[in-house]
Parts: structure tokens; sequence; C-alpha cells
């Protein structure tokens, strides 16, 4: 098998089976599938991960998180709501879904992330949070972001879909908003068997207000105090998820191992790589280049059995789902080139380096050809 996908789920699998199976079959024997042990072990578990005094809330996927996140902090009809047209759209469907308005502002050309310094032009009377994306497994940075939203009296809900362990000066993301949402779909870098995620928070009457909305709005059985819905993490995923989270400091360790391997390729070639800030620590879900001919490299490597991706090929404010928000081609025109020029490359923590090199040697080869 020479084929090297962009993510290899199968690989990962091999090296777990028999804990995972064992995991899933206690629970089917157990038949608690709904609320059982396994979740509270996770949340418990996942909040250790990311620091003292965080609370974990599980929740049916990432999207839910968000939503869940946004409505436990009361953020609703009549509300802007400030984030990046550079991220996948589950961001901004949240946004709309609990019936806030979502308001773009560019990202920074260096790191794709929403640039801390646009933000504050972008506020008006109705703004009412900030919501970053850690795109890329690379966090924003909080600091700044935090700072503007202290100043206006906005709230902070971090995007950390993908970016399980990431950190900003040492302190990781889904620690420094009021709230941050995480998902454990199977693709991400800790992935669950099916959709899984959850709403973390350093405030504990928020973390327990998602929870609420998430089962119901629940306070016991038959009492609820607010309407809520069902968005439970399932036991079987959260078994899954307690033997992955044992190992995901060492996958993130590979991953970045690889980006470093192909930071020190691709630098000052023709493919530009993106700036990592000093106080950043990525965990790489993905690692990204540009190129105005990306089409053509992918196509290229497809050749080769090399497979790529394109995170993401339209910025969101030219999708037509929000064409409603009155948006142009040229609103964002940073956000849009990047949705121009990027490209994925194949990363998981068990791509070798045999496999790595002959991605490098692939691409390398096609630019070569260019000039
Ligand atoms: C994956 C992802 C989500 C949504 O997570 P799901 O679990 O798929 O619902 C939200 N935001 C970003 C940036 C993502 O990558």
């Amino acid at each position: 098998m020479n084929k090297i996908p962009l993510v290899d789920l199968k690989a990962q699998h091999a090296l777990l089976h028999s804990e995972i199976e064992q995991a899933i079959s206690r629970v089917i024997q157990n038949t608690n599938f709904i609320q059982g042990k396994e979740v509270k072990d996770f949340e418990q578990a996942f909040a250790a991960f990311l620091g003292e005094g965080v609370y974990c809330s599980t929740c049916g996927n990432g999207t839910d998180a968000l939503i869940l996140a946004l409505s436990a902090l009361g953020i609703g009809k009549g509300d802007e709501v400030i984030t990046t047209p550079h991220t996948f759209i589950a961001t901004v469907e949240a946004i709309c879904f609990v019936g806030a308005k979502p308001v773009f502002v560019d990202i920074s050309d260096e790191t794709m992330l929403l640039d801390p310094q646009l933000i504050e032009m972008a506020i008006t009377p109705k703004t009412k949070a900030i919501l970053p994306v850690h795109l890329y497994g690379q966090p924003c940075d909080m600091e700044a972001i935090m700072q503007i939203a202290r100043k206006r009296n906005l709230v902070v809900i971090e995007d950390s879909a993908q970016a399980h362990g990431a950190s900003w000066k040492g302190k990781k993301v889904g620690t420094w908003g009021d709230a941050s949402c995480f998902s454990f779909f199977p693709g991400k870098n800790l992935g669950a068997y099916g959709d899984a995620g959850c709403v973390t928070s350093c405030n504990e009457e928020i973390a327990q207000k998602a929870k609420m909305l998430a089962n119901h709005g629940r306070v016991d059985k038959y009492e609820h105090l607010i309407p809520g819905v069902n968005s439970r993490l399932d036991t079987i995923q959260a078994a899954v998820l307690n033997v992955k989270l044992k190992h995901l400091d060492e996958w993130t360790r590979n991953r970045q191992r690889l980006a470093k391997r192909y930071m020190d390729a691709f630098q000052g070639s023709e493919a530009k790589v993106q700036t990592i800030a000093e106080e950043a620590t990525s965990v790489w879900h993905l690692f990204v280049l540009r190129h105005p001919e990306r089409e053509q490299i992918l196509r290229a490597l497809k050749e080769k059995e090399i497979y790529g991706g394109i995170h993401y090929p339209i910025a969101l404010h030219l999708q037509p789902a929000l064409s409603y928000l009155g948006y142009e081609k040229g609103s964002f025109p940073i956000a849009e080139k990047a949705a121009d020029e990027v490209f994925s490359l194949p990363l998981y923590p068990e791509l070798s380096f045999e496999q790595q090199d002959k991605i490098i040697d692939a691409v390398q080869e096609f630019l070569s050809q260019l000039v």
C-alpha cells in the first residue's frame, strides 16, 4: 500500500484496537448507553488535561458545543458576534442558529487567524461576543483578544475544534475565554468513533448551564429548569475517548515533529508556509501551504497517490448560505486570497518520515518545474 491519505484513521485504530474494543464492549455489557460512568470520567479527564479549575460538559458534536456555549452565555436575537471568515462553516452556523448575526473581520496574512487589530473597528452597540477560531491547531493571540473583550465588556467563545492541547504563552486554549468548544469528530486531533464534542469553561455556572441545555434543561430526571435540547455524548463515544486521551500528548509530539520537518523543507520555497507566533504552541491539526497554483499541485500529488485537501476553498462571507449578510467579493481580501491559495498536506501522528519525504519530494518536484 503506497497510498498516502490526508488522514489515516486506520493506522491509529490498529495500534489501539484491543483496548478500544474492550472499552466499547464493557459499555454494551453494562447497557448504560446514555450518561454512563465513562461520560463523567471523560469530562474529568479532559478538564484535567486542559488545566486546573476547568469544567468540561460533553455534548453530541462540536457544532452543538458552539450553539450550547452561545446559548449558555445568553447570546441570541439582536446580538452581533465577531468572528473570522476563514474557518469551517460550523463556527458561523452556530451564531446564525441562536439567532445572532455573524460580523466578520479579516485575518492576518501571516497566521491566517482572526486579526486582533481589526476587532475594535467592528464593534457596534449590538456586539456581544468575539468568537476566535484556533484554526489548523494554531492558537489565536488570546491575550490581545481577552484584553479587547474585557475593555469593551464582551464575552469570548473560543472555537477550539482543531486545537486540543494548543497553548498561547503556555496557557491552553479552552481555558482563556468565557467558554470554549471542542469537537471530537473522528478526524480531529482527538477523535471519537462517531460524532462527539464538549464545552469547557473556567466558570462552573456556564459549564453547568451548557450541560443542562444539552440534556433537556434538566436538573433531575423529571424537573426541567430551562428549555433545552438532546445533545448528549454517547457512553460508547466517551469510552473510546477515554482510551485515546491517554495518547494525545504523544500524538501531538509526533504531529509537531512532522510539522517541523515540513517547515524546514518548505521555508523559503515557492510555497508559502504559515507563520507561527513565538508565543504560540500549535498542535498542527493541519499542515497548510499556500500557492496560487494549488489545484495543479494537488493534481500532481494525486497522480502519485498522495491525497491533500483544501481548508477552506470559499471564504465564508461568499458562501450562498450567508449571502443575506450582504458582504461581497473584496470585503475581506486577505481571507479571500487565503481561500484561493491554501492546500493541506497529509499529516497524522502515524505518518512515517519515509512517507513524508515522498510527499515533500513530490511537492518540490512540481515547484521546480514551475520556475
Ligand atoms: C470540526 C469543526 C467544528 C464542528 O465540529 P463537529 O463536531 O464536526 O460538529 C467547528 N469548528 C471548527 C473550526 C471545526 O474544525
